[in-house]
């Protein structure tokens, strides 16, 4: 940590910041200008609240060298992190596709869609059992039955699957019926389930919260890590802004920007990122050109009757078309998006 003094701070303002830092156990370097005075705080303490130096007397400005995050840190593991579930690998060469409805809706729906994403190169399927809806009036999902639905789709295509768990109670539930655990937006800061997610055997699909900062979110996969749980993977779904034009917007800086910043794969979701079908594809080249590991995209057999998000969802032959685009992206910058297995198709 890097604390400057003002120019007009006092001997005694600058010995009391000095004593108060070697007071937390950081060693202090002092480097005394024809102005200001700055010293250097040498101590690693992620967990360490700068306020409590800024708000000091003759205190101009506090900067953190170190991040308040240490297991979702570059500086702690050397990336890139792989992920392995099942037979797909994920934040390696491949670029991983996680495709399906927003909410499960019936057998019918999920298996058509099971059937079409894999033969056309996805390797996760996606369902909503248990949903976070904005209206309690909106559905809510078919919950315990919607996860069977969900997984017997995907056996049959050979498909992993993922899923949202919103509570702390239905997580034994989820982990039983799911490869991969997703925890939504609006759930980015539920550190109860966190927590609980730590201790899971299951890979957690970590979404970025609808006002979140990059270091927030990672704040919160330093919970689930810290807890015990390190295979974390990080998904940017677009945030809130003054914009309007688009339901949300997808922050692709944060791709490269957490990537500097974390060993851990980081996914785009451009669906929710701009809620909008005929945008959903121009962005999902875009997330795979800046280097997502990965893309999560809403299909739906019948998007115009889609339960939920279906202006949103794409329609099949819409994802056969993304599929084939990202796969030339993917080539272009040294990646690929086939797969190491063989989906079962229809
Ligand atoms: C979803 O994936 O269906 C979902 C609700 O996503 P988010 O949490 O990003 O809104
Ligand atoms: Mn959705």
């Amino acid at each position: 940590m890097v604390v400057v003094m003002d120019s007009g701070a006092g001997e005694a303002q600058i010995e009391a910041v000095i004593e108060k830092l070697n007071g937390f156990g950081f060693d202090v370097h002092r480097s005394t200008g024809v102005n200001r005075s700055v010293l250097g705080a040498v101590g690693v303490k992620p967990e360490f609240d700068t306020r409590r130096i800024a708000v000091m007397d003759g205190v101009s400005d506090v900067f953190r060298v170190t991040e308040p995050y240490k297991f979702a840190s570059r500086s702690w593991t050397d990336g890139p992190t792989t992920i392995e579930v099942g037979d797909v690998t994920i934040g390696g060469d491949r670029v991983v596709v996680m495709a399906g409805p927003c909410s499960v809706e019936s057998e019918e729906q999920i298996a058509a869609t099971a059937a079409f994403v894999a033969s056309h190169g996805a390797t996760v399927l996606r369902g909503g059992a248990f949903k976070p809806r904005s209206s309690p009036y909106s559905f809510q999902g078919l919950g315990s039955d919607g996860l069977r639905m969900l997984r017997d789709a995907a056996d049959a295509h050979g498909l992993l699957v993922i899923t949202e768990v919103m509570e702390v109670g239905h997580l034994d539930e989820v982990v039983a019926a799911t490869d991969i655990i997703q925890v939504g937006a609006r759930n980015m800061q539920n550190f109860p389930l966190l927590k609980e997610l730590g201790k899971a055997e299951r890979p957690v699909f970590l979404k970025r919260g609808l006002s979140a900062t990059v270091d927030e979110w990672l704040m919160s996969a330093e919970y689930v890590m810290a807890h015990g749980n390190p295979y974390v993977i990080l998904c940017e779904r677009g945030i809130r802004t003054f914009e309007t034009s688009t339901r949300n917007t997808l922050d692709l800086s944060a791709v490269p920007v957490v990537k500097s910043k974390s060993h851990l794969p980081v996914f785009v979701d451009p669906s929710h990122g701009v809620g909008i079908r005929n945008k959903v594809v121009p962005l999902a080249r875009a997330a795979v050109a800046v280097g997502a590991d990965g893309l999560m995209v809403e299909v739906h057999p019948n998007p115009d009757a889609a339960l939920s998000d279906g202006p949103q969802s794409l329609y099949f032959e819409q994802f056969g078309e993304l599929m084939d685009q990202i796969r030339i992206i993917a080539q272009a910058i040294g990646r690929t998006t086939d797969q190491p297995h063989v989906a079962r198709s229809l």
